[in-house]
C-alpha cells in the first residue's frame, strides 16, 4: 500500500511562454502536482521540443521537487483515437504519438488522454475496439509512458462516461504497465455517478474498484459541476460551488487510495486555485487529527 506517499494537489497550469513556465506556475499557487499542455491544444502541429526547453523544464520541476510521477500532461483537444474514418483516424494517431514522444522528451511518465467518439458513424463496440488499437500502436513505438484514459461526462458522441467502458478500453490493451485511468469528478457526476455524499461516494469508488480496479488510477481531476447529475453536460464549477458540492473532496483527501497520484484542479476560476489547494490539504489534516 501507499499510506506513506503523500497527497498531491494541484491544477492545470498555463504553459505559455514555455513548457518550462509550468513548474513555476505551480509552485506559485502551492501545488505540489500540476498539468500542463506540451504543446498548443488546438492546433495539429507544433514545433519540436527544442534541447533548452527541456533542459530548462526537468531544471524548475527537480529545483521544486516535482517528480514525473506529480505530474500529468494533457493532450490536444483534437485527437480523436476512435474516429470512424480512416484518414481521419491516422492523423488522430500520429499527433498522438506525438503528444507521447514529447512527454518522454520531457521525463515524463503519464499522457492524459479523452478517450475518443464514434461520431454516431460506428458502434459503440467498435469505436472502443478502435481507441484500443490506437494505443497499442502508439505504444509499441514508445518506451515507457502510461496512456491515462480520462472518463468524460459523456457529452455528444464521446466514449469512456460509465467505467464499463473504460475496462473495455484497457481489455484491448496488449501492454497493461502502458495503460491507466485518470477520473475527473465533474464528469463522473455529469455521466450518472452520485457522489454527492460519503456513502455514495464509498459506493462508486467501490464498484470502481469492482470493474476497473484502483491499480489503474494514476490520476484525479478535481472539479464541481455546473449541470446536474446524469445531465452530459462537460461544464465545471470551482469546489463547494456546484452541483457536487465538497464530500466527495473530503473524502478523497481522507482515502489512502488516492495518495501519491497527480490531482488536479480545473475548476473555472483559476484566482482560487491556491485557496482551492489549501481546502484540499485541510481535509486531508482533519483526517489525522481525528
Ligand atoms: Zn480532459
Ligand atoms: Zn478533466
Amino acid at each position: 500500500m501507499s499510506a506513506q506517499l503523500p497527497y498531491y494537489v494541484g491544477a492545470h497550469v498555463s504553459a505559455s511562454g514555455g513548457v518550462q513556465n509550468a513548474p513555476l506556475n505551480a509552485k506559485q499557487i502551492g501545488a505540489n502536482a500540476f498539468a500542463l499542455f506540451t504543446k498548443n491544444q488546438r492546433r495539429w502541429e507544433a514545433k519540436p521540443l527544442d534541447a533548452k526547453t527541456i533542459a530548462s523544464f526537468k531544471k524548475n520541476c527537480a529545483a521544486l521537487n516535482l517528480k514525473p510521477e506529480q505530474i500529468l500532461p494533457h493532450d490536444s483537444y483534437l485527437i480523436n483515437l476512435g474516429h470512424p474514418e480512416e484518414e481521419a483516424l491516422e492523423k488522430s494517431r500520429t499527433a498522438f504519438l506525438d503528444e507521447m514522444q514529447r512527454c518522454e522528451q520531457l521525463g515524463l511518465v503519464y499522457l492524459n488522454f479523452h478517450p475518443g467518439s464514434h461520431l454516431r458513424k460506428i458502434s459503440e463496440a467498435e469505436c472502443l475496439a478502435k481507441i484500443s488499437e490506437s494505443l497499442n500502436w502508439a505504444i509499441a513505438q514508445t518506451d515507457s509512458v502510461v496512456a491515462v484514459i480520462e472518463n468524460t461526462a459523456g457529452q455528444g458522441s464521446n466514449l469512456g462516461f460509465s467505467f464499463e467502458q473504460l475496462a473495455t478500453i484497457i481489455a484491448g490493451v496488449e501492454d497493461k504497465r502502458r495503460v491507466g485511468v485518470c477520473l475527473d469528478t465533474c464528469h463522473m457526476f455529469a455521466a450518472g455517478y452520485d457522489i454527492r455524499t460519503p456513502e455514495s461516494c464509498a459506493e462508486v469508488f467501490e464498484q470502481f474498484e469492482q470493474i476497473v480496479g484502483f491499480q489503474y488510477l494514476k490520476g484525479m481531476h478535481l472539479n464541481d459541476s455546473k449541470g446536474g447529475l446524469n445531465s452530459r453536460l462537460d461544464r465545471h464549477h470551482s469546489l463547494g460551488q456546484g452541483e457536487i458540492g465538497l464530500e466527495v473532496f473530503k473524502f478523497i483527501m481522507k482515502d489512502d487510495r488516492f495518495r501519491g497520484i497527480p490531482m488536479v484542479l480545473e475548476t473555472i476560476d483559476e484566482t482560487i486555485w491556491a485557496d482551492e489547494i489549501q481546502l484540499l490539504r485541510q481535509f486531508s489534516l482533519q483526517e489525522a487529527l481525528a
